[in-house]
């Protein structure tokens, strides 16, 4: 590999980001890291790095709202949740805000390095038959994957890493009926998903951008009591 996976850490406790510092580095990462919500933020969009655990009681700003801020500057690193806190509506708040993972503390680092390795191959490895890099005509929107923008009718909509990728499956995909968890699968990745009603949240969320009338879609279709079918 030519350069180094870079990875920021955002977390309060002195020892544990000490503890995580020289783990990764011991693996071979390139890490920085801060101690509280505005530096990570800011480091964060400075340094664009590829993985960025971050944990969510942080002073100053915490790590809800550094992630959404994450996600609405567009800024494309994988986001690992670190929390002590392990209630399913933290976890579920964290994917909606497009967290790509989440660790309960304590946790060990083999577990935390098998996170990092699995949110890289998932970023690096997708897109068999859609190019990303390419501008995408669905009905009368284009979708711009490299500026994470949707345009209809004149307007500009931001969307979410998330949103993206949901998108990008739908078009790999075109025609075919989907299942929910299938989706669930191939585009969070996580066997252990709390819940397929993410998938209706994020489809509802998509309609309103992409759909002129989101009430009545013509792209993305419900097939009921299985899950969805595309057509571009
Ligand atoms: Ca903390």
């Amino acid at each position: 590999m030519s350069s180094p996976t870079r990875v920021l850490i955002i977390e309060d406790e002195p020892p544990l980001r000490m503890a995580l510092e020289d783990a990764l580095k011991a693996e071979g990462f390139s890490v920085s890291s801060a101690a509280d919500g505005e530096s990570g933020l800011r480091r964060a969009l400075e340094d664009g790095p590829d993985v960025i655990l971050l944990d969510l009681m942080l002073p100053k700003r915490d790590g809800f709202s550094v992630l959404k801020a994450l996600r609405e500057d567009r800024l494309s690193s994988a986001v690992i949740i670190l929390s002590a806190r392990g209630e399913e509506l933290d976890r579920i708040q964290g994917f909606e805000y497009g967290a790509d993972d989440y660790v309960v503390k304590p946790f060990s680092t083999d577990e935390l390095l098998l996170r990092i390795r699995a949110v890289l191959r998932r970023s690096q490895g997708r897109t068999p038959g859609v190019d990303p890099s390419a501008r995408q005509r669905i009905g009368d929107a284009e979708v711009d994957f490299e500026s994470y923008t949707l345009l209809r009718g004149g307007k500009r909509h931001g969307l979410s890493r998330r949103e993206l990728e949901l998108l990008q499956f739908f078009l790999e995909h075109e025609g075919e009926v989907l299942e929910r968890a299938r989706i669930l699968r191939q585009v969070w990745g996580l066997e252990a998903y709390p819940s397929t009603r993410t998938v209706d949240t994020h489809v509802l969320k998509l309609r309103k951008k992409l759909e002129p009338e989101p009430d009545q879609p013509r792209h993305i279709l419900t097939i009921h009591g299985v899950g969805y079918r595309f057509e571009r």
